[in-house]
């Protein structure tokens, strides 16, 4: 519901944008190595249709989702394109995952047996992509494991072999270890015979990639989320020379202008007491909108280009700021809480470190009580 075309608190996804941030990365990138879009979780909150469908013109070469829910979601507007689950698949999810025709990532001897019998007893080929543990500790087989669960996948008549690929775990703070889990994943490739499989899509690297591709090892592919949408933190990263555009803005408005006297507490717990009369704004949004309450006496947002601290907890609907620095503040004026405001700018970084979280988690807790509204114009 919007009353005037106003809300009171909503995200603005700037497509045109993330169209740029596409064109960039995959111009960064030598040509031929290809791009899995990655969109799971709704897209980091960004909508999946409508970031999907813009991916797509974009010349995404494939995308990735966290499990087969999302992979049924994502098929309804990208058929014929190919679609990885993550994620690993429950039983009675296979069934659909092979009707579906996603792809599936295979972590084990036992998975690849279960996915030929489903994909066997429907009639049909299951694409897949066998992940391999080079030092996550989640998915994945083992490396030194990894030459059982090719045959197996390579034995049956029901699985078509697509993919390899590894995640790593430290790739920002650590280029050792990351190099090692390198190392390691093309020793198991190379142990399974597969290194000149130029059908293969084979891809480790995410935002956080760290090394450059060449013609010494056999990586052929990225496997990219946030950085899409338009978040790079990571110096070392061989995208780090992309100049890549904020795609996600966060805004809520003023609901009530107030002069607080000195000694008056501020919210839940009276984690803050004014110490000279202070003119404050009740802004119309909470965590029940994704404002952590980690953010309470920590965070800020900007009103007229106007840095303004969060005092006391944030509450679920209102959070109550400083507005001694605005201007003639009024009720009814945008709070920006990711996003610019005149020469200010609040970073989703930013944003993120005063609730000691992380991007990706402060796009996941942006909550469904928000609209997203989408700006389309190409530039
Ligand atoms: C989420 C995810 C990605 C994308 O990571 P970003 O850091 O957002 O680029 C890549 N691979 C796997 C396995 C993931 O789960």
């Amino acid at each position: 519901m919007s009353y005037g075309n106003q809300h009171r608190c909503w995200a603005e996804i700037d497509l045109a944008a993330l169209e740029r941030n596409l064109f960039r990365i995959r111009d960064s990138l030598p040509p031929g190595i290809r791009y899995v879009a990655v969109v799971k979780a709704d897209a980091y909150g960004h909508g999946v249709y409508q970031t999907a469908s813009r991916l797509m013109q974009t010349n995404a070469d494939a995308f990735a989702v966290a499990n087969v829910e999302e992979g049924a979601r994502l098929q309804e507007i990208a058929r014929g394109w190919p679609i990885l689950v993550l994620g690993p698949v429950l039983p009675e999810e296979e069934s659909a995952l092979v009707q579906l025709g996603l792809v599936a990532t295979v972590s084990s001897t036992n998975e690849a047996i279960r996915f030929s019998e489903t994909a066997g007893s429907l009639g049909q080929t299951l694409d897949v992509h066998v992940k391999i543990d080079t030092g996550m500790g989640r998915l994945g087989v083992w490396h030194e494991e990894a030459k059982q669960v090719f045959d197996t996948v390579e034995r049956s008549d029901n699985l078509r072999l697509r993919g390899i690929y590894t995640h790593y775990s430290d790739a920002v703070e650590s280029p050792e270890f990351t190099h090692q889990q390198r190392a390691r994943f093309i020793r198991a490739i190379q142990s399974a015979g597969l290194e000149n499989r130029t059908d293969l899509l084979i891809h480790a690297d995410n935002s956080a990639g760290t090394e450059a591709f060449n013609h010494e090892n056999p990586f052929n592919a990225v496997r990219v989320g946030l950085l899409q949408f338009g978040v790079t933190q990571y110096p070392s990263s061989v995208f780090h020379s992309v100049s890549i555009e904020p795609v996600f803005r966060f805004n809520t408005r003023i609901g009530l202008l107030k002069t607080l006297p000195a000694g008056t507490p501020v919210s839940y717990g009276r984690t803050y007491v004014a110490t000279k009369p202070i003119r404050t704004a009740i802004l119309t949004a909470g965590y029940g909108d994704g404002i952590p309450t980690a953010a309470s006496n920590r965070g800020q947002v900007l009103i007229r280009g106007q840095r303004c601290p969060i005092l006391g907890r944030v509450t679920m609907d209102q959070t109550v700021v400083d507005v001694s620095a605005v201007e003639n503040p009024e009720v009814g004026d945008k709070a920006v809480l990711i996003g610019k405001s005149g020469a200010a700018e609040i970073s989703v970084s930013e944003f993120s470190q005063w609730t000691d979280s992380i991007p990706w988690e402060v796009f996941c807790s942006v909550t469904k009580r928000v609209p997203r509204i989408y700006s389309t114009a190409r530039e």
